[in-house]
């Protein structure tokens, strides 16, 4: 059973009297589990709909959907699977106390996998979850593989009962099943040899693995650092060349692109230059930090013409300490283009510990602080990615109470053209006064680039 959350007005689903709380219990005689049920087996124009209505009463709908209405049904959010895991890097377990509780949540969920692209390790899935996985041909999947010898990754996820992943992918693959692969690179544990090995069997499964990146460990002030260690600039070299070797392969070989990738943090702390954007191609894994760097220059160049004039305007821009080294390229761009003056506004993440770089996990409070008294800026662009759908910092500021603390006018923005063009349409209705309202903050978020862990 399912339960309504919403029903949008005039949609098929407000004129079946569905309401907040309606539950929704099987369609076709399928008894509904979750979200993709309701989305899978409600996708035809004819379908009976069994659902409990906040009378008490159980109705049976014959339901011929008339073209273009919409159900207009939102469903409460799902319960989320839980990991089964125990890895000494996992990130949550790294975070500091008294944060938000959704925070402390250890996700290991197929069907967020395939909704958001989280990836899963697919420890967890019991034969129904599989069986579904293919029904519904939920692909691309995005996966934690980290290595594919058994006994590194059982040591690794610290999950003496994990699967055979390589058995596992190769059941989906011959079932039309794709998957997105990471490994989390961990020094001396599956780097080295074992990188070459995991690479190696990934690739030998063919078109059911699309692409694989390799991603240094992250950790933070409170990980379990006696167990687990970033590695070191060199063994990050080594890995990118073991992923270049890959790479040259699948390219000889015509696997469709590099395949393998190194994530962008990989070539920083390698102090080697990030591929140009063409190597990425359609960027299938920049939300997990691969060509995320290009992916942003990408979208200035494209938006090049919509950028307005900035002429004389100081623009501070508050990023992580990751992008710090690379966003002066960035900047550079964008400055060419409009005649603004950009600043970039690194910031060290006082929250998680100063190891942890990436601007998505940037605090209100250090945001704050660092922009205290910079009356000298005309705007500030944020890293949007710091906040989430309810435009949260990790700390639980809200960007609106930050917004009002700030001496200058602030947007949220994932790539400068999402905000800079809305501050050009702003100067051009106001004539020549280029100072952004403070009410106009936050300004929405787009609909690309939402981060994850
Ligand atoms: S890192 Fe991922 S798989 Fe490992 S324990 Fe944490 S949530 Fe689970």
């Amino acid at each position: 059973m399912i339960r309504v959350q919403s029903v949008a007005p005039d949609s098929l689903g407000a004129e079946l009297g569905l309401t907040p709380g309606t539950e929704l219990l099987a369609v076709n005689g399928r008894a509904l589990e979750d979200f993709l049920d309701w989305e899978f087996l409600t996708a035809d124009d004819r379908f009976v709909l069994a659902a409990r209505m906040a009378t008490g009463q159980t109705v049976e709908f014959d339901i011929e959907r008339p073209e273009g209405l919409a159900m207009g049904v939102t469903l409460e959010p799902p319960r989320i699977r839980r990991c089964g895991n125990h890895c000494d890097f996992c990130f949550v377990d790294g975070n500091p106390e008294g944060l938000r509780s959704p925070l402390y949540i250890r996700d290991d969920d197929y069907r967020l996998s395939f909704r958001y692209g989280n990836f899963a390790t697919l420890t967890n899935l019991k034969p129904w979850d599989a069986a579904r996985i293919v029904e519904y041909r939920l692909s691309p999947l995005y996966v934690s593989v980290h290595a594919t010898d058994l006994t590194v990754r059982r040591w690794l996820l610290r999950n003496p009962d994990a699967p055979d992943i390589i058995t596992q992918l190769r059941w989906f693959g011959e079932r039309g099943i794709a998957f997105h692969a990471q490994v989390v690179l961990v020094p001396g544990v599956n780097d080295g040899p074992v990188l070459e090995r995991t690479l190696g069997d990934l690739y030998g499964l063919g078109a059911a693995v699309v692409s694989v990146s390799v991603v240094p460990v992250a950790l933070t002030e409170f990980s379990k650092r006696g167990l687990v260690r970033e590695p070191t600039a060199s063994e990050c070299r080594a890995a990118l060349a073991t992923v270049d070797r890959m790479a040259t392969r699948a390219l000889a070989e015509r696997r469709g692109g590099p395949w393998c990738y190194g994530a962008d943090d990989l070539y920083l702390q390698a102090g080697e230059p990030l591929p140009a954007a063409e190597w990425y191609g359609d960027f299938e894994q920049r939300e997990n930090g691969v060509g995320a760097v290009r992916f942003l220059q990408s979208r200035i160049a494209a938006a090049a013409d919509r950028l307005p004039d900035l002429a004389g305007k100081r623009i501070g821009v508050v990023t992580g300490r990751a992008m710090g080294p690379l966003m002066p390229q960035v900047l550079a761009d964008v400055a060419s283009t409009t005649g603004g003056r950009f600043e970039l506004i690194v910031v060290e993440n006082t929250l998680f510990g100063s190891s942890v770089t990436t601007a998505g996990l940037l605090p209100g409070a250090a945001v704050e602080r660092a922009l205290a008294g910079r009356k000298d800026l005309d705007v500030v662009l944020l890293p949007a990615e710091a906040v989430n759908d309810d435009l949260v910092f990790v700390d639980d500021v809200r960007a609106e109470d930050l917004a009002a603390r700030l001496p200058a006018p602030a947007y949220l923005s994932y790539d400068f053209a999402d905000a800079l063009g809305e501050l050009g349409t702003r100067n051009a209705e106001r004539g020549t006064d280029s100072s952004a309202s403070r009410s106009a903050f936050p300004l929405p978020r787009s609909a690309f680039g939402v981060g994850q862990g």
